[in-house]
């Protein structure tokens, strides 16, 4: 029989059951054997012969999902230490940076993967643009989807060149993790890509991803009424309806191409109005709120209030160190429990839903969230990738609002497949346990 190793805490938070105070996940071969108590757990393994106790004094949580990054980034994080006036004075930042020679992009990637694990993150959705940073989370072990981006393509190339491209370039994505397709955004390609790329991403079985509601290009003006006449425009792209005075809804023309389903999630979510919400609702399409990135833009807040009370499909986002300040997830956990505070929403269960946003919010949005090798949740039999939290866990209330608006930078010990990826001295020292790193 292999080794059983019972990771007891004081608060475990699975997710998919109610919190367990004083409770245990017993771990063999990667997966999880049992949960529950601890005196439970701990008696059901009575008279196996190699089980081993990792007591942590403080929280176990599913590995975190990162639902919108770009890992390639990360060595532009002299970027994102900035304050910009909107997307147009951001991306002249960016594009200065992106376009020096010399860029590492395999390593840039390590480095995020490496940031990601420390910070208690164990899926991501990656999006990729230089074939050097694509195999990421393969190489660290990493669940989730590398998206290839999609980015500046006009009609008439895309006709004569678009698909076979695209098609040999997705071929060369390692697996695992999951392949996807990330059509960047409705105003960076013209009709016919984003036409074409979620039937190529379909029939090919892999995952949609496109930057929704990013831009202040996408938002409509508030008082004017609903107008479809823009449907029946053989419009060569979403720039050229509006630049014709088309009030079109990004989200409607996405839509309208068929981009979206349950098979898709966007990222950001900011200009988005009611309508747009209820379609999105409508498709099952989740949204990765990415809310430090849109106040280093110079954006709008994500309307997070409003995606909780309508019950749209949230999950979170750190975006890149090119628009952020770190990779700590569980920093925007707290920023989106500021805001959606600041907007109004007094519900008891805001901690809750955040912190399951951020965990199987983000697996249902990569559609990782059922089937063998599902995560965000602590569950019998699925992958044993746990993340220990160092706040105070007195009670379980008290436990998950503390990890919500106090988390960040307090990821002790990331475990992935129930092997220690990354640890800090304070978890050496409290759980009796080595120091490690990935
Ligand atoms: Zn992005």
């Amino acid at each position: 029989m292999s080794e059983v190793v019972v990771y007891s805490a004081d608060v475990i938070v699975p997710v998919t059951a109610p919190a367990v105070r004083n409770g245990a996940v017993a771990v063999a071969d990667g997966r999880i054997l049992h949960l529950g108590t601890r005196d439970w757990v701990l008696s059901v393994l009575d008279g196996h012969a190699d089980v081993r106790e990792v007591h942590w004094p403080g929280v176990l949580l599913p590995g975190l999902i990162n639902a919108h990054t770009h890992l390639q980034y990360t060595r532009m994080a002299s970027v994102g230490l900035h304050q910009y006036h909107g997307f147009d004075d951001w991306g002249q930042a960016f594009d200065a940076a992106y376009s020096v020679d010399g860029h590492r992009w395999d390593e840039a990637a390590a480095d995020g993967a490496r940031l990601s694990i420390a910070a208690g993150v164990t899926g991501l959705a990656d999006v990729v643009t230089d074939l050097p940073a694509v195999s990421a989370l393969h190489d660290h072990g990493l669940r989730g989807v590398a998206y290839w981006e999609i980015y500046g393509w006009a009609n008439e190339r895309w006709r004569r060149e678009g698909l076979a491209r695209i098609e040999a370039e997705l071929d060369q994505v390692p697996t695992p993790p999951a392949r996807g397709v990330s059509p960047h955004a409705p105003y960076s390609l013209d009709v016919e890509p984003l036409l074409d790329l979620p039937d190529l991403a379909r029939r090919r079985g892999a995952r949609l991803h496109i930057h929704l509601g990013e831009s202040k290009l996408e938002e409509l003006n508030p008082s004017a009424a609903r107008d479809d006449a823009w449907r029946s425009v053989d419009a060569e792209s979403y720039r050229a309806l509006r630049r014709d005075g088309f009030d079109a809804s990004a989200t409607d023309f996405v839509d309208q191409l068929g981009v979206l389903g349950p098979d898709c999630h966007i990222a950001h979510g900011v200009y988005l109005n009611a309508h747009d919400r209820a379609v999105l609702r409508a498709r099952m399409t989740a949204v990765a709120l990415c809310p430090r990135s849109n106040a280093v833009i110079g954006l709008d807040e994500p309307p997070v209030a409003a995606h909780l009370r309508e019950g749209n499909l949230i999950a979170v986002g750190t975006d890149s160190l090119a628009s952020c300040p770190s990779l700590d997830l569980l920093a925007d956990v707290a920023e989106l429990h500021r805001l959606a505070q600041r907007q109004g929403y007094s519900e008891p269960d805001l901690a809750n839903r955040l912190l399951r946003a951020a965990t199987l919010g983000g697996a249902v949005a990569l559609g990782m969230s059922t089937g063998p090798d599902r995560v965000g949740q602590l569950q019998v039999g699925s992958l044993a990738d746990l993340v220990f939290v160092d706040v105070p866990a007195d009670g379980v209330r008290e436990a998950i609002e503390n990890v919500v608006r106090d988390g960040a930078g307090r990821v002790a010990a990331t475990l992935l497949g129930g092997e220690l990826a990354a640890s800090t001295p304070t978890w050496a020292a409290r759980a009796g346990q080595p120091e490690g790193s990935a």
